[in-house]
């Protein structure tokens, strides 16, 4: 197989049918790309859609364009901008990160992957992305997309992860050092867009001619995993208190920690068998209501429970806020998806709509 050959036809393909994304710079064009950019768009992707990360981007982009500005952010605004995005302890890396290029590299960033590694949050996939797309650095870049092309285009048969090295190896190899950055990005293109998981369009694909997988015919099947252990299920109670005026009990999660430093709607710990923690003395209701959230290792299931407090009722934690000053927004989805279910409950509750 000629490496050269194949990087050369990827390369090709790409000049001609990069995705225009917010964060990248055409292939062709004079400019150079930002790695504060590249850096910021690799962490939003980690678990999370193109189409799911774009308005984030521009939203956290716009309001702070540089490392600089980021590393000077409150970071209960960087927490709330990242409200709904997931997976929160990248939000937290993103501002330390952001402050160690600041204090520790003038603000600027390092521009070799083994330099890059030592920053906070960012772990090989994104140092090898940020040193190849930003500085040109040959280093192979692997996320899903491109461990599944190398799967294919070698017809390695053996299933991840054990098979990671194999990959790795591979993709080295198929690196060129000229534009080594448009081509992790035309494989990152390839995979998503060509090379799908499911149902790869091999017709249309560029590298078709040299795809072993494709002339075994057993394109679809690869990459082979290895069983996933089952997610177990933790509990856990959800605390929905409202005054008169429309205040919401709210509180801020420790710092360590799943969700660490987020807004949250009060709850009991998370566990095979929680027990009940009320954040405010009052009469609490059940209206049979499951708050159901999956997290990276378990799914969660919390009980709701609804409670209307005194105007002057005080709670144990947290703080009532403001009905003005609430946006369910800025809560993380499992908080959200516990205050939409409380909306359908009245005061005593009851079920609003049965
Ligand atoms: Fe993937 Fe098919 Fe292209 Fe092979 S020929 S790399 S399986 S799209």
């Amino acid at each position: 197989m000629r490496e050269d050959l194949i990087g050369a036809e990827i390369l090709d393909w790409y000049d001609a049918h990069a995705r225009q994304l917010p964060w990248r710079v055409p292939p062709g064009s004079a400019e150079r790309a930002d790695p504060y950019r590249v850096w910021m768009s690799e962490i939003m992707l980690q678990q999370t859609t193109v189409a799911a990360v774009k308005a984030y981007f521009e939203r956290f982009t716009t309001r702070w364009p540089t490392v600089g500005d980021l590393a000077a952010a409150d970071d209960a605004a960087v927490m709330g901008e990242w409200a709904g995005l997931g997976y929160y302890a990248r939000a937290r890396n993103l501002l330390k990160c952001a402050r160690v290029v600041v204090a520790d590299h003038g603000g600027t960033f390092p521009r070799t992957e083994a330099e890059l590694l030592t920053l906070p949050g960012i772990g090989p996939y994104t140092a090898a992305a940020i040193a190849s797309i930003a500085f040109d650095e040959p280093a192979p870049v692997m996320d899903g997309n491109i461990e599944r092309v190398m799967a294919r285009l070698f017809a390695v048969e053996a299933p991840l992860p054990g098979s990671k090295p194999v990959l790795k190896d591979h993709a080295t190899r198929l690196t060129p050092q000229s534009r080594p950055g448009d081509h992790a990005q035309a494989l990152m293109d390839l995979g998503a867009t060509i090379c799908t998981p499911k149902s790869p369009a091999c017709g249309i694909c560029p590298v078709i001619e040299h795809c072993a997988a494709r002339a075994a015919g057993i394109a679809a099947e690869l990459p082979r995993k290895s069983p996933k252990k089952a997610k177990p299920v933790r509990f856990g109670y959800a605390y929905i208190a409202r005054k008169p005026d429309g205040a919401i009990l709210l509180e801020t999660r420790p710092d360590r920690g799943l969700l660490g430093g987020m807004l949250a709607i009060p709850t009991s710990d998370w566990s095979d068998a929680p027990a009940e923690d009320p954040p405010v003395d009052t009469q609490w209701h059940d209206p049979d209501l499951e708050v159901r959230h999956t997290f990276t290792h378990f799914h969660l299931r919390m009980a709701l429970r609804v409670a209307s407090v005194a105007q002057d009722a005080t709670p144990t934690r947290g703080a009532f806020v403001p009905l003005a000053q609430f946006s369910p927004k800025t809560l993380p989805t499992v908080f959200r998806k516990a205050f939409d279910l409380s909306r359908g409950v009245s005061v005593d509750g009851a079920r609003r709509n049965g």
